[in-house]
């Protein structure tokens, strides 16, 4: 028998009206809603691993009775779904209240590892959130955020998870170009799951109306359950409360910067509180190393969002968080800047370890290193070079008994088109100085490779392979899904006969939508 619990529902002030309309709703920091059922629900994929972790059997999982339950139809004992009320800032703009619009949480439950873990529907249905929306989900974006999730867990970056993928059987209606032309889709609803969904912007909507003793139960319930080891609420624990998020922030953006992941929308009410990846929308996975590159079509212009200007945004975000926490600080000015400097160190010594590792160095060890680092991604953004092909080829350079002394076939591979003569000669002497600083690293040269295949992936989610599933799902074929889940399990391994899933983007989806722009449409 599964038991589950509400513990943000117990001992925080929820809305006291159930109805589901469109409304602006203070003092509270929730609201009790029920998901919408829909007409034909289809589990089109479960995560083996979640399913586990949460001590779920997988077949029971494929069963009528529980297909209802991931599809909103159902609620098991003990379930009490909500939504959560918070606000955020939407390209550098104070967007007022947001929450939950589509997200319907319904409860936590404990798994075999002893901890408890939040399930929530996206695209469950309306909320008091919902604004002019629907509440629902397309199924491509739901494809897309099932697999994203497991595939960064299994790239090891701190992520919310994905249970479950099911068709509702239901068309939603979008207009994927904002373009005036608006088609039926069918609809879709992921089972999220993570020890809690709560964001930036869950604190900033309370001090955004001056709801100071709201924040306060806030920050004392994220405390108390999610950072026991800062002891109890006091000054000091928001202190170092704030100063840890900065810390995980700036990890999680380090390892986003080190696979080559663009989050697309990294606005406040997208910044989970724990430091995980989450609201996977218009993401995407550079190809080709472009720091300038995004995937949001809806932020082309300005590029707020863009892969080189993560780090940037994650202090900025930062900032709106401790704006958001300042009265908890008693006016101590410096509680804000401890926290900055945390996350300005820390993404300092991530953005060093993780690119020093990815080069094989276990540390860089001086001026020369670092310059070693710089000069190598100059070199990457120069011509298009596709990031994960060249970081993955240097495992192959490094065991070479001899320096290079001429371009690598493996790293030409990387190319996306011809390359003039000067750049493949510069590229050749930073290889070849890199190669003889790795002899120095005092470790053989096929145990470097074996570090460096472990922090190289291989395999990451494509944006079109994303998208090949998604329109061989739409044909009624969830098998590219399945495989696609199945490779990104083991992200770092050969996996023979799979070679097709490393390649190079074909040029075909060089500028497809899906492959290369998303809207924010999902
Ligand atoms: P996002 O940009 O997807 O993070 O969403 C921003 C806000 O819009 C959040 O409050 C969402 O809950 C809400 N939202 C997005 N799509 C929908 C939808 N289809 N129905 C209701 N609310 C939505
Ligand atoms: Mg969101």
């Amino acid at each position: 028998m599964l038991h589950f619990t509400s513990r943000f529902i117990d001992s925080t002030p929820g809305d006291p009206l159930s109805d589901t309309r469109s409304r602006q709703v203070h003092g509270a920091l929730w609201s009790r809603v029920q998901p919408t059922p829909v007409s034909a629900p289809r589990l089109v994929a479960l995560s083996p691993e979640m399913a586990k972790l949460l001590g779920l059997d997988e077949e029971a999982l494929r069963s009528e009775a529980w297909v209802r339950v991931l599809s909103g139809n159902a609620l098991e004992p003990g379930m009490v779904p909500y939504a959560a009320n918070y606000g955020g800032h939407q390209f550098g703009q104070w967007a007022g209240q947001l929450g939950d619009g589509r997200a319907i949480g319904l409860g936590e439950l404990r798994a075999p590892d002893g901890r408890l873990y939040e399930l929530q529907l996206k695209g469950a249905g309306r909320t008091p959130y919902s604004r002019r929306a629907d509440g629902r989900a397309v199924l491509r974006s739901s494809i897309r955020e099932f697999l994203c999730s497991e595939a960064m867990h299994h790239l090891g970056v701190p992520t919310t998870r994905a249970l479950s993928l099911v068709a509702s059987g239901d068309a939603v209606v979008r207009d994927m170009f904002y373009d005036g032309h608006p088609q039926e889709e069918p609809g879709a609803i992921v089972c999220r799951v993570a020890p809690t969904f709560l964001r930036f912007g869950n604190f900033e909507l309370c001090t955004s109306r001056g709801e100071v003793s709201l924040l306060k139960q806030l920050a004392d319930y994220t405390l108390t359950h999610f950072f026991p080891e800062l002891g109890p609420p006091s000054k000091e624990a928001y202190a170092a409360f704030f100063s840890e998020v900065a810390r995980r922030t700036a990890k999680l953006i380090a390892h986003w910067q080190a696979v080559g992941f663009v989050h697309g929308v990294m606005n406040t009410d997208n910044m989970s509180i724990l430091g995980l990846t989450i609201d996977y929308g218009p993401y995407g996975w550079v190809d080709d190393f472009d720091p300038d590159w995004t995937p949001n079509t809806t932020d082309a212009e300005h590029g707020r969002y863009r892969f080189g200007n993560q780090p940037a945004i994650g202090m900025w975000n930062i900032e709106r968080l401790a704006v958001a926490l300042m009265p908890l600080f008693e006016g101590d000015e410096s509680v804000f800047q401890a926290g900055l400097l945390e996350y300005q160190r820390t993404l300092n010594t991530e953005m060093t370890a993780r690119y020093a590792a990815k080069l094989g160095l276990s540390t860089l060890v001086d001026d020369a290193d670092v310059e070693r680092v710089n000069a190598c991604l100059a070199w990457l953004a120069q011509e298009e070079t596709d990031m994960t092909l060249f970081f993955r080829g240097l495992s192959r350079v490094v065991v070479a008994p001899t320096a290079p002394t001429v371009f690598p076939d493996v790293l030409r591979e990387a190319f996306y088109g011809p390359v003039p003569e000067p750049h493949l000669a510069r590229g050749l002497q930073w290889l070849t100085s890199w190669w003889e600083r790795t002899r120095r690293e005092g470790a053989d040269p096929a145990e470097l490779a074996r570090r460096m295949d472990a922090v190289n992936p291989k395999y990451v989610l494509r944006n079109y392979l994303a998208q090949e599933a998604i329109d061989a799902a739409h044909e009624g074929d969830d098998s590219k899904v399945h495989l696609l889940l199945d490779v990104m399990r083991r992200p770092f391994d050969e996996q023979p006969g799979r070679e097709t899933y490393a390649a190079r983007r074909p040029d075909w989806a060089r500028s497809k939508p899906g492959c290369s722009a998303l809207s924010c449409s999902s």
